[in-house]
């Protein structure tokens, strides 16, 4: 499946080494139970970038034991299985007690970079399932296992997924379907949630053991800090910063940026009703239950720091006063993300320096997309490949590649001709400049219309769309000939789609 001849040779699924961090803390984190039997588990896709991660050899992936571990059916050697308890803000109301209520993790694995947790989600109920039915459809499985993989190919932090294992097993949602499990893989799933869990109860001893959790096994190197707490929340801010500065100069929209969903560590973390901007509209909302924008894609960095507040109150009992936590954030969120994003729209428009005017003349060149409506990935793609100078005469031909993605040519050629000035006040050399801008100006995203036409073909036992797809993003830079498909716009049956939160 998807198996490249040379992989270097790794475990066998009996040698992973596991190291059950999580489920050595208190009772009050979690509830160990084992997953729940899937009838008739069959492979969908796996990543073998993934398995590689936690030094399994490809091979294993063929077997059917291996089916039947990431299925929830046999139990690893070494597996623990639990259920985590945590809470969150949905869409801005407490919900002191959510947990993973579809998700079992199966324990922490030794590997040379550090352990990394594998986790099923839609393995069947716990006691966090409130009244749902502890499942994941094939649908919404396929997407997480799609995007988490197009996200880390992009470079992006993000949760990795191994596997989808697919079923017969029935689930009910807006209509009749089958039921799968993904397997994710991160050093941790903790998020702000399960801070704010102990926080909401008074729980001092228990976020204390969760915020020392986080830092001796994940950020060891805070330990040294005069104030190791200051410097976690700190630290959070920052890569969250950077993590949202990535998403907003990528074009990435999460849709459910509830604070269960916001990984303690800065991934990207949940895949639910995401999305890739296609025609740019900074107000775009992906997430159809998303009645008024609170997840927009322009909010997002207002959400990242809202959430921050909230983790920043819940860390109070270990720091202090809201006005020191928060100062905290606001110290550390705003400069990361302001940073990060500058740096990665200048290399999207392939400027290899800082001058003045840098931040208007981007946002000058947003204004300009969202007034034309075009699409973001293929924009900054054609732009790279087009000279730093060019005779007038000569552009109607060599800036084609950009122009026919506009309605209006003029508003076009107005741009280019900033452009062009900007990059002749650096001396930007063309040899250097195409390909750095290659690198950092992905030709495939996994646009929905690519996870939908894969579902579509899934649903009716053909993985190959999957696979394909996934195949494709796994070198979202190159061209890739047999991919020309997947670089077109939108087609007209998939513009402006927005998908449900029910997975
Ligand atoms: P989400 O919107 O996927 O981030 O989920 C929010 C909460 O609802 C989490 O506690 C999930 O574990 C839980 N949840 C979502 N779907 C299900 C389901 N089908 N069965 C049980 N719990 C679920
Ligand atoms: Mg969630």
């Amino acid at each position: 499946m998807n198996a490249p001849l040379t992989h270097p040779p790794g475990l066998a699924l009996e040698a992973l080494a596991f190291d059950n961090h999580y489920a050595r803390l208190p009772a009050a984190f979690h509830t160990r139970l084992p997953p729940s039997p899937l009838p008739s588990p069959h492979p969908v896709v796996v990543s073998e970038d993934a398995a590689a991660l936690i030094g399994l050899d490809v091979a294993q992936t063929m077997r059917p034991d291996f089916v039947d571990a990431f299925a929830g059916n046999a139990l690893l050697r070494g597996s623990d299985p639990l259920a985590a308890v945590y809470g969150g803000h949905q869409f801005g109301s407490w919900s002191g007690r959510l947990g993973d209520g579809r998700a079992h993790l199966l324990g922490g694995v030794r590997t040379p970079s550090g352990t990394l947790e594998l986790q099923l989600k839609g393995a069947g109920p716990t006691p966090y399932s409130r009244f749902a039915d502890g499942r994941a459809v094939l649908r919404s499985s396929i997407r997480e296992f799609l995007c988490s993989e197009a996200m880390a190919a992009l470079g992006i932090p993000t949760t990795r997924a191994l596997c989808v294992i697919g079923s017969s097993l029935p689930v009910q949602r807006e209509t009749m379907e089958t039921a799968a499990v993904v397997t994710r893989i991160a050093p941790t799933f903790v998020r702000f949630g399960s801070f704010e869990y102990f926080a909401d109860k008074d729980d001092v001893a228990s976020l204390r053991t969760l915020a020392d959790h986080v830092i001796d096994d994940f950020l060891p190197h805070l330990r040294d800090a005069p104030k190791p707490f200051e410097a976690l929340l700190a630290d959070v801010a920052r890569r969250t910063g950077e993590l949202i500065a990535h998403w907003q100069a990528i074009g990435f929209m999460h849709g459910v940026m509830n604070t269960d969903n916001m990984s303690i560590l800065g991934l990207t973390l949940d895949y639910g009703p995401f999305g890739f901007m296609e025609a740019f509209d900074a107000g775009h909302i992906c997430n159809h239950s998303d009645t008024y924008g609170r997840y927009a894609f322009r909010a997002q960095p207002r959400i990242g720091l809202w959430n921050l507040y909230a983790l920043a109150d819940a860390l109070g009992p270990l720091i202090g006063h809201p006005d020191v936590t928060r100062a905290l954030v606001d110290d550390h969120y705003a400069p990361a993300f302001d940073a990060h994003f500058a740096q990665r729209m200048r290399a999207r428009l392939g400027l290899a320096t800082v001058q003045p005017g840098d931040a208007d003349f981007i946002g000058t060149t947003l204004g300009m997309l969202q007034l034309q409506r075009i699409d973001y990935t293929l924009f900054f793609r054609a732009l790279s490949g087009l000279p730093g100078a060019a005779l007038r005469d000569a552009r109607a031909v060599i800036d084609a590649p950009l122009r026919d993605l506009f309605a209006d040519r003029e508003a076009c050629d107005a741009w280019l001709l900033g452009w062009r000035a900007r990059l002749d006040r650096e001396g930007s050399r063309d040899e250097a400049r195409k390909p750095a801008m290659c690198a950092v100006n992905p030709r495939y995203v996994l646009r929905n219309w690519m996870a939908e036409a894969a579902i579509r073909r899934a649903r009716e036992g053909d993985f190959g769309e999957v696979r394909a797809v996934f195949g494709c993003l796994r070198r979202p830079f190159d061209d890739q000939p047999d991919c020309a498909r997947y670089a077109a716009p939108p087609p007209d049956w998939a513009a402006g789609m927005s998908v449900s939160c029910s997975s």
